[in-house]
């Protein structure tokens, strides 16, 4: 290994404590323009380069440098200036399951990981990313809906899972905002995280764990084989191996792989004078109220291409959903609307494991729940760099499949 000094936990800090909704600027507490440079040092070799620094690219780092491994992160743009805040940041796994499945399981094994990496970051960067844990709804409104809550309840109860059926009275009891018309609800163990102020908060945790970060740093080709090099519009970099963590652009840099940009809609609400309780999981959207008041709704799913215009006929129909379950919502500014790109496996599977056709780690595809999955990824994808085996059946999600 090259001999970077070892990330080793960092000394503790306070974790700040969670602010009152009314006190709180909703503002991002850093102001990545000004605290850090687009471009970072000069490139260097290193055990790995990890190309794309969304929030995979990220949690992969750090999970890399915990390993004992140098580090070098190469974005484009700016650390989680994608997808990864774009994001609702609802850190969930079984609101929408109706069965057992291994992508099911990852993202529950996501989600309850999730916590530590929250933890991670707000210990490195001593600054809160805003994320709580606490029980989410998932609502009814006709008798269809009803039944398929009541079936999905019964059968992640039976496989051991954490999942409870309200009747309607019983739902709005707990949380008083909801419309008179339920049918039913189910309430799961989830969390949030802001995902729009954690950029440079992640930013600053990669630097505190001794990531080599390299923002405005485009790369341009990959080859792996016995000398891997990245080629950037920097330079080119020599590491040991190489991640590929470009998320909905991977194609770009491996092409052939069955990943398509899946682009969502956001709306966000100025909000502090409501008191949301709970995540909620409506038909066709979910909403949540960070800490500051501020209410998230998405998202819709199209299939454009990276085509990152608002379209008129979603936002209304995004405004018609979220109005219709929280109606006090029509009086709220509007504070905000934004697209981003999941990365969608048109196979409906991560990417995740050692891709024989080029060489490189592949760690994407994650599409609607790639925030969840992060910290499990990055951890299963240092396993495999330091050669040990993968803590989990990593064998649906291999790119091997991509050979077959
Ligand atoms: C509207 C919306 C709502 C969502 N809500 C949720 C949610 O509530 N919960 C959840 O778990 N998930 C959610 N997701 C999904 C989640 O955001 C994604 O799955 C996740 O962010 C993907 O992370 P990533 O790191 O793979 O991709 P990205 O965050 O897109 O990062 C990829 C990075 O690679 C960089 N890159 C690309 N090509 C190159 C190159 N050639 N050289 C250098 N850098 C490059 C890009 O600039 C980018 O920063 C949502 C997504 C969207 C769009």
């Amino acid at each position: 290994m090259r001999g970077d000094r070892n990330p080793c936990r960092p000394p503790h800090r306070e974790r700040p404590s969670v602010p009152r909704y009314d006190q709180v600027d909703p503002r991002p507490s850093v102001d990545i323009r000004k605290d850090y440079p687009v471009v970072s040092a000069d490139l260097k070799s290193a055990d790995v380069a990890i190309v794309g620094g969304g929030i995979v690219g990220c949690a992969t780092a750090l999970a890399a440098r915990r390993h004992g491994l140098s580090v070098a992160l190469l974005e484009r743009g700016r650390i989680c200036g994608e997808a990864s805040s774009a994001a609702g940041g609802l850190i969930c796994a079984q609101y929408d399951a109706d069965h057992d499945a291994p992508l099911f399981r990852l993202r529950v094994d996501g989600r309850d990981a999730f916590p530590e990496f929250a933890q991670l970051l707000e210990e490195l960067s001593g600054q809160s990313i805003g994320f709580s844990s606490g029980p989410t709804i998932g609502l009814a409104r006709t008798h269809q809906q009803r039944q398929q809550l009541l079936a999905r309840v019964t059968w992640q109860r039976q496989a051991g899972l954490d999942a409870q059926f309200l009747e309607p009275e019983e739902a709005r009891r707990r949380e008083p905002l909801l419309p008179p018309d339920l049918t039913g609800a189910a309430v799961y163990p989830d969390g949030q995280v802001d995902t729009q102020r954690w950029p440079p908060i992640v930013h600053r945790a990669l630097l505190a764990a001794g990531v080599r970060v390299h923002q405005g740093t485009d790369v341009t080709a990959v080859a792996a084989g016995p000398n891997p090099t990245v080629q950037t519009v920097r330079g080119a970099l020599h590491a040991d191996r190489i991640v590929l963590a470009t998320g909905a652009w991977l194609p770009h840099l491996r092409p052939g792989v069955p990943i398509v940009p899946s682009r969502g809609h956001m709306l966000a609400f100025d909000a502090p004078h409501l008191k949301l309780g709970h995540i909620l999981h409506l038909p066709g959207g979910s909403l949540a109220q960070r800490s500051h008041g501020r209410i998230v709704f998405g998202a819709t799913k199209e299939r454009v291409g990276f085509d990152r215009r608002l379209r008129a006929g979603a936002v209304r129909e995004m405004l018609n959903r979220a109005l219709a379950t929280l109606p006090a919502l029509a009086d709220c500014p509007l504070a905000s609307i934004w697209t981003g790109f999941r990365p969608e496996p048109t196979d409906g599977l991560p990417l995740i494991g050692r891709d024989p056709r080029s060489g490189c780690y592949l760690a994407t595809g994650h599409h609607t729940h790639g925030i969840t999955m992060s910290w499990h990824t990055g951890q299963l994808i240092a396993r495999l760099l330091t050669n040990h085996p993968p803590a989990y059946p990593l064998h649906p999600f291999t790119p091997t499949r991509l050979t077959t």
